[in-house]
């Protein structure tokens, strides 16, 4: 790693004083408690912090990545071999205005949801049981119940590659199902401004919170690490054979392992690491579901979770499993061969 100077860390340091850290495990950071080793990764506290870094980083040519919590990523097992940049706990500003909320990317999302219902402000209730920062869920427009964040996104600010400031309205973010144009960019959002509109009464939006985090509890496996959903839902195969999950089960792949890592015996569109997986198990699982469904209804799902190279692309996971060489359901995974399930074509 040429770019891993001696004096680096010194630097770094200097620019964002305590928020600098050497060999972090991404197993012990990631939802999926795998990956190698970041050689070297810096959290800012401060958007002017940031922008130095980013300045430094253009003016010197250091290759990076940008991180939130990890929840939606599984690195590769070799680790990064890229600077990481760390949007926490400690970019959490938060504040709001009548129907109006400002707030910073780091602050946790489940927290901002229960502010926003303390406010009596509704619109964030399906966020409240996703882990992770708000600048990734803004990255990914996430949200549950067919909803994504930037349905109330005003604009969001962020940080250019050389270190500039630049905001963004709703229009100019592209948001679709689970994207938006900050995938793959390289700018780094620290900030975002919100519409979300006065509920009748608080309470009511504690009970519908309350309500989406018992059916997840109930539906999500909790025991095992796992990174939420897998695939995304495609609506046209939602219409003619339903969500990833209930497909990936009738085509029989329920409790499915390779190596360390199985699909889910309770959800089918979850992956769990039940024992000591490695991202290449995970890669085979992911590769071997989409094949199956593929042959199975003529669909092609697309991965939601996101894989990590080495060198920091962050690529849809399937764009990965695709590039590896998969064992085949016959001679990789004796006893488990899945029958198609009644009403699906070949
Ligand atoms: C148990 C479980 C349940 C889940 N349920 C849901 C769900 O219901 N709905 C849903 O949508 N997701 C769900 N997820 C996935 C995940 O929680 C979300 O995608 C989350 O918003 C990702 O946030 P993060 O901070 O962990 O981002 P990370 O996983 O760290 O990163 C995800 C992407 O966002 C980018 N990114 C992160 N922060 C920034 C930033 N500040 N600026 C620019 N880019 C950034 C990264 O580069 C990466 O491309 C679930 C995950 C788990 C583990």
């Amino acid at each position: 790693m040429p770019w891993l100077t001696p004096g680096l860390e010194q630097d770094l340091n200097s620019l964002v004083p305590g928020g600098v850290h050497r060999n972090i495990s991404l197993a012990r950071v990631s939802r999926w408690r795998v990956g190698g080793t970041a050689p070297l990764v810096v959290a800012p506290g401060s958007v002017s912090e940031l922008q130095r870094v980013m300045t430094y980083v253009s003016r010197h040519g250091l290759p990076y990545v940008v991180l939130g919590s990890s929840t939606n990523l599984l690195f590769a097992d070799e680790g990064l071999e890229v600077l990481a940049i760390h949007i926490g706990a400690r970019l959490g500003g938060f504040r709001i205005e009548g129907a109006r909320v400002w707030s910073e990317a780091g602050i946790w999302v489940p927290a901002f949801a229960r502010r926003l219902a303390r406010a009596g402000l509704s619109g964030a209730e399906h966020t409240c049981g996703i882990p992770g920062t708000l600048g990734g869920l803004v990255c990914m427009n996430g949200g549950s119940q067919r909803k994504g964040i930037g349905d109330h996104v005003i604009d969001v600010t962020s940080v250019t590659a050389g270190g500039e400031r630049r905001v963004r309205t709703r229009e100019e973010c592209g948001f679709r199902y689970r994207q938006s144009v900050f995938q793959g960019l390289g700018e780094i959002i620290v900030g975002a401004r919100f519409r979300f509109s006065a509920a009748d009464s608080p309470v009511l939006v504690r009970r519908e919170m309350l309500a989406i985090l018992g059916q997840r509890r109930r539906k999500f496996p909790r025991k095992m690490p796992n990174c939420g959903s897998v695939f995304v839902s495609n609506p046209a195969m939602y219409a003619q054979y339903g969500p990833p999950g209930a497909v990936i089960e009738q085509c029989g792949l329920k409790g499915m392992r390779v190596g360390g890592a199985m699909i889910s015996p309770l959800h089918a569109n979850f992956i769990v690491n039940h024992e000591a997986a490695r991202a290449t198990d995970i890669l085979s699982l992911i590769g071997l579901a989409r094949r199956i469904v593929r042959e199975r209804t003529g669909y092609t799902m697309a991965a939601e979770v996101c894989y990590v190279s080495p060198a920091g692309e962050i690529v849809p996971a399937h764009i990965r499993a695709e590039a590896l060489r998969l064992p085949s359901v016959d001679d990789s995974i004796p006893g488990v061969t899945p029958e198609p399930a009644s009403g699906m074509g070949q």
